[in-house]
Order: structure tokens, then C-alpha cells, then sequence
């Protein structure tokens, strides 16, 4: 179990303002801030699932960070945008309005202090329309160079062990999730209620929802009502340390070239 701020001396809070003000190295350094979500994941796991996983999978990326890269992560950010989920009890969820301010505004924040590189490191699907369509904003209002880092639809998409339905349909609260619980919290997962929910009947629809040039806007209830999309049964707690593991390499790699990445035309 990981809290991002048990990595004490790369947490930036845990420093004093004037510390903070004087760092050395803040043309290079690199703010990552986690979001996840607070939302329902079905009958089997907590609403706190994808705050579990985003400071599980940080937590093991900074632990394989060398010291010399100067990489300092913020508190993280429990709440997301989660109305596809409104309709089940224990989602707590910013609006898109909301979110998109309380992005620019920690943005604004990172600037002023001096800082130049902002990584924005998302465990929650719902929220990456958002991230993605803020930090341009971001960019053009404070001049930071913004970096959208998301665990899930572009890093882990773990196709070890996953059978082809549940790559294409878990997305939601299935064998990934589960499995991943099941290693770092099991007290807090309730296997027998695990259901085998794969959306069968999208696949009369050509196009997978959650992939593709064609796309449909839904809430969970059109999909599934018990509030899980994949396979809970299936899931082991060996398979989720190896998914924890693969997506804290792929972060680690990922924070690294954020941190020698350059923005000069002329190199
Ligand atoms: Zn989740």
C-alpha cells in the first residue's frame, strides 16, 4: 500500500515555502500532479479504486527514479469527473467546468512558483478529455511546458494475460482493476461479488465504444447496470503486481524523458 506522500523527499509539500522558493535545478524540474477519481467499481471493489491504483503505480515509478532527476510530486488529487457513473451511489464528481479550473488554477500555481514542467499523471479514463483539452491552455496562459501522462489508455494497457474481449470491454472495475486490488488492498475487495461482466451486446456494434474513428457518448447504466465493464472473475492477485509493475516501468520511462525533454527548436 502507497501514499504519495511516503515518498517523503520527493514530496513537495513537506518542503517550506522558502525551500521551495530557492530550489535549485526549477528550469529542469519536474511537478507531477496525480488524479484519479472517487466513483463507483461495481459490487466488489471501493469507490477509492482509481486513487488506490494512481498512487500505487507513482509510488513504484518514483522508487525506480534515479535522485539525480529532480522530480517533486503534489498531493494528489482524489476527485475527477465522473458523471458516467452519477447514477450509482459513492461517485463523488467535479463537473468538466470545474475540473477545467481547478486544473489551471494548481497550473497557475506550479508557475508562479517557478517551476516550468508540469506532468499531469491520470488514472481515470473519464478525465482525459479534460487534461487533454486544458493543458493547451495551460501552455498558453502560464508558459509551462504540460505533460498528459495517462495510466490507462495510453501506458497500461497490459495485453499479458488478458483474453481479447476483456482488452477491447474491461475498462471499467474487470480483471485489470481487480486484479490490481487484489495485490496491494485485498481487505478491501469483496471476490465473491465479483461479477463476469463483459457488454456482450456492443459487440453487434462494429466499432468497440471505447476505441476507434466512431464513438457513442454513454453512461454506465446504458451498459452495465451492475457498474462493471470486464471480467472480475477472473482476476489474481499475481496478475495485478505484474500490471502494477508494468505500468510503474512504462511511468518511470515516461517521467524520465519529460525530464530531459527539451522545447528548443534550434537543438
Ligand atoms: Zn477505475
Amino acid at each position: 500500500m502507497s501514499h504519495v506522500e511516503d515518498h517523503a523527499s520527493r514530496f513537495l509539500p513537506y518542503l517550506t515555502s522558502k525551500q521551495i522558493a530557492e530550489l535549485p535545478d526549477k528550469d529542469r524540474a519536474v511537478i507531477v500532479l496525480p488524479i484519479a477519481a472517487v466513483e463507483q467499481h461495481g459490487p466488489h471493489l471501493p469507490v477509492y479504486t482509481d486513487s488506490i491504483i494512481c498512487q500505487e503505480v507513482l509510488g513504484r515509478a518514483l522508487d525506480q527514479l534515479p535522485e539525480e532527476f529532480s522530480i517533486w510530486v503534489l498531493p494528489l488529487l482524489s476527485y475527477g469527473k465522473s458523471n458516467e457513473h452519477i447514477a450509482f451511489a459513492g461517485t463523488m464528481t467535479l463537473t468538466a467546468e470545474t475540473l477545467m479550473h481547478v486544473l489551471k488554477e494548481i497550473g497557475a500555481s506550479v508557475a508562479r512558483s517557478g517551476f516550468r514542467r508540469l506532468a499531469i499523471v491520470n488514472a481515470h479514463g473519464g478525465n482525459t478529455e479534460i487534461i487533454d483539452f486544458v493543458i493547451r491552455d495551460i501552455r498558453e496562459q502560464t508558459k509551462l511546458f504540460v505533460f498528459a501522462l495517462h495510466l490507462y489508455l495510453r501506458v497500461a494497457t497490459p495485453s499479458t494475460g488478458l483474453s481479447e474481449a476483456e482488452q477491447i470491454y474491461g475498462i471499467h472495475a474487470g480483471d485489470v482493476e481487480t486484479s490490481i486490488l487484489l495485490h496491494c488492498r485485498p481487505e478491501l475487495v469483496n471476490r465473491e461479488l465479483a461479477p463476469n461482466s463483459i457488454p456482450k451486446h456492443l459487440q453487434t456494434f462494429k466499432h468497440p465504444p471505447f476505441m476507434g474513428p466512431l464513438t457513442f457518448a454513454w453512461l454506465t447504466e446504458d451498459i452495465a447496470p451492475n457498474g462493471v465493464m470486464g471480467d472480475a472473475t477472473v482476476a489474481d492477485a499475481a496478475k495485478g503486481e505484474r500490471f502494477l509493475d508494468d505500468a510503474a516501468t512504462q511511468t518511470a520511462d515516461l517521467l524520465r524523458q519529460i525530464a530531459v525533454f527539451r522545447f528548443d527548436p534550434e537543438a
